[in-house]
Formats: structure tokens, C-alpha cells, sequence
């Protein structure tokens, strides 16, 4: 599935206060609603070409917002809200995670929370596993990116990669639970892929692309 524009309930966004502030403007400051520094070196990275400013709310010493949310959309605009609200600035969010069809959709919004403080993944990984139990393997990952301005207006895009999870954890690239997914047309895990691969078509990619073209002009 490509990535998609969600709709915002509560919200009122039409068309005129869209146009007000989208596509982005170059030289325009955005805020990286992230204290991760994977995903904010990958954030820059992807945002260069566009002459958007980038700063991150590690740099403005900003604090990180509890995600009490119970969905990835949810908990992407506490982020940029917060982070909008703080600065003054539009500010961009993004929160991801693994879905497993046999556990109901876990970890889910849980997914770095699986892993604990000690960000153990392979103890994440071997839970997912005896969850499992039987032939049921689908799973998916998730990530949506959410932009919200000072005023409130918010605009969130979703992207999603299907797949399935392997009977054991393959390959060393990459991170969390990369190891145990095969993308969907693949017999290679995340983790057996180079970079350039999988950011052809990850779900945060696919994410960006939406926002991407909506956003950037
Ligand atoms: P977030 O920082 O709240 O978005 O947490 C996302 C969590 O989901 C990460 O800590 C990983 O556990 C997992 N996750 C998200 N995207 C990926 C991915 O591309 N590969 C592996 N794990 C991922």
C-alpha cells in the first residue's frame, strides 16, 4: 500500500487554511519533533533537497511529550503539537511500529516499549515469536508522520509495508525488529537489506512520499 493522507476528526481543516500553509515555502524553518538520532539524521537527509530548514527539539531543549494516545496518528500530533505550541514554528512528528496479525495487531503503538529502557530487541523479537504459536505470519509495519502548525492545523500521513515474520531473527543491518521481517515479494528480511532497499520501500518512505507531495510542492 502507498502512503496515504488520513483524515482528521476534530479538526477543521478545508481548503482555504490548507493552501495558507502548505506546500512548505524554501528557507522555511520546520522543527524534527524527535529526539531520536536515527530517525532525525534520516528526517534531514530526506528533507534537504526542499530548502527546509531543519531543527530538532533535542537542539531547542524541548520536552518529550508522554504518548498516551492509543493509535500511531494519535500519538504522531501529540508530538508535533507539542512541539509547534513550544516553538512557535511548524513542527513535524512521526511514530511507527510493527503490527502482528496473530497478536491482535502487538506490539503496535507498543513496539518500542516491547523492547523496554534496555532497547532489548531480541527479547522483543522471541516474544513475538512464542506469541505466534502456529502458521499465522502476517504482520506489517506502520508509520505515520504527522505537521502541525502553531495555530493548531495538523495534516497526517500514513505509511504501511506488509509482510510476514520469520521463524528465526536473519541479518545484522538495521534496527528493532528488522531482523524477523520479510517484506511482502521478498525472501529477505529488513535486516539482510542495504539501506538504499529498504528505503525504497519502507513505511516511513512511503509515509514521506504522502507528505512529500502534499508538503513540499
Ligand atoms: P517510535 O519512536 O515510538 O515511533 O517507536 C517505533 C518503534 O517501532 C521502534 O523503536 C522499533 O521498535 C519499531 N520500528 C519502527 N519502524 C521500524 C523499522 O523500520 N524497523 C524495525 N523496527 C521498527
Amino acid at each position: 500500500m502507498a502512503g496515504q493522507s488520513l483524515s482528521e476528526p476534530g479538526h477543521q481543516h478545508c481548503g482555504d487554511c490548507m493552501s495558507a500553509h502548505l506546500p512548505l515555502k524554501q528557507g522555511s524553518r520546520l522543527v524534527l519533533a524527535s529526539h531520536n538520532k536515527g530517525k532525525l539524521a534520516e528526517f534531514a537527509a530526506l528533507l534537504a533537497p526542499y530548502g527546509v530548514e531543519v531543527v530538532s527539539a533535542g537542539e531547542l531543549n524541548l520536552p518529550e511529550p508522554d504518548e498516551t494516545a492509543l493509535t500511531f496518528e494519535g500519538n504522531a500530533r501529540i508530538k508535533a503539537e507539542a512541539a509547534a505550541k513550544a516553538t512557535g514554528l511548524p513542527a513535524l512528528a512521526d511514530d511507527s511500529g510493527l503490527c502482528v496479525s496473530a497478536l491482535g495487531g502487538a506490539p503496535g503503538i507498543y513496539s518500542a516499549r516491547w523492547a523496554g529502557p534496555d532497547k532489548d530487541f531480541a527479547g522483543a523479537m522471541q516474544r513475538i515469536q512464542q506469541g505466534i504459536g502456529g502458521d499465522e505470519r502476517e504482520a506489517w509495519f506502520i508509520s505515520v508522520l504527522c505537521l502541525a502548525f502553531p495555530d493548531g492545523m495538523t495534516e497526517c500521513f500514513e505509511g504501511r509495508i506488509d509482510g510476514t515474520i520469520t521463524p528465526e531473527p536473519r541479518g545484522a543491518a538495521g534496527h528493532g525488529y528488522d531482523p524477523i521481517f520479510v517484506p511482502e515479494g521478498e525472501t529477505r528480511t529488513f535486516a539482510e537489506m542495504s539501506d538504499a532497499e529498504k528505503n525504497a520501500i519502507s513505511h516511513r518512505a512511503r509515509a514521506f512520499e504522502a507528505f512529500r507531495k502534499e508538503c513540499l510542492g
